[in-house]
């Protein structure tokens, strides 16, 4: 299911695209939401669920995202390095901002959804959290070897365990 924005939402009114937590910490009912459908299959899993269905119920969209917008995300996402940070649901919730990027405030407290968010030039706001100051690229590097990698869990060269660090900031 593709979805056009344009002919959605009115340009000038702000989406807030919502992840688990908002729900679950009942954020701000005065606005326009809009999930993804894991976000409600996780709700649904919880016990506490009914909470998260009322806010649904009363009023959030949930949405398909755009396979060409999860294509992006997992883009950015593989850049940054937080890909392996990510979890299915993270990716189709930034790949929902990302559609409505011009409109859209991703409600989450993930430091890897915001990361990527803010360097597609997603607006952020933190549900219960401080929002991230700094942009980050991540590398992995070798805890026996020192040597620097992209992804993975063990060295190829040595076979010791890698660290996620910091590559630079943006
Ligand atoms: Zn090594």
């Amino acid at each position: 299911m593709l979805f056009n924005p344009i002919n959605a939402y009115a340009k000038d009114m702000k989406i807030f695209v919502a992840d688990t937590a908002v729900f679950i910490n009942r954020y701000r009912r005065d606005a326009t939401f809009v999930t993804v459908p894991s976000v409600i299959e996780e709700l649904k899993s919880r016990e506490s669920s009914i909470e998260g269905l009322l806010a649904i119920e009363s009023g959030a969209k949930v949405e398909q995202p755009n396979p060409e917008a999860i294509a992006e995300i997992h883009r950015m996402a593989r850049n940054t390095r937080d890909i392996e940070e990510l979890s299915k649901t993270d990716i189709e919730i930034l790949a929902k901002a990302f559609e409505y990027k011009d409109n859209a405030i991703l409600l989450t407290d993930d430091y890897a959804m915001q990361n990527v968010a803010l360097l597609l030039g997603i607006e952020v706001k933190p549900v219960t959290q401080k929002k991230i100051k700094d942009r980050i690229i991540w590398e992995k590097r070798c805890t026996g070897c020192r040597r620097k990698f992209d992804s993975g869990d063990e060295c190829p060269v040595c076979g010791s365990p890698l660290k996620k660090t910091r590559k630079r900031k943006v």
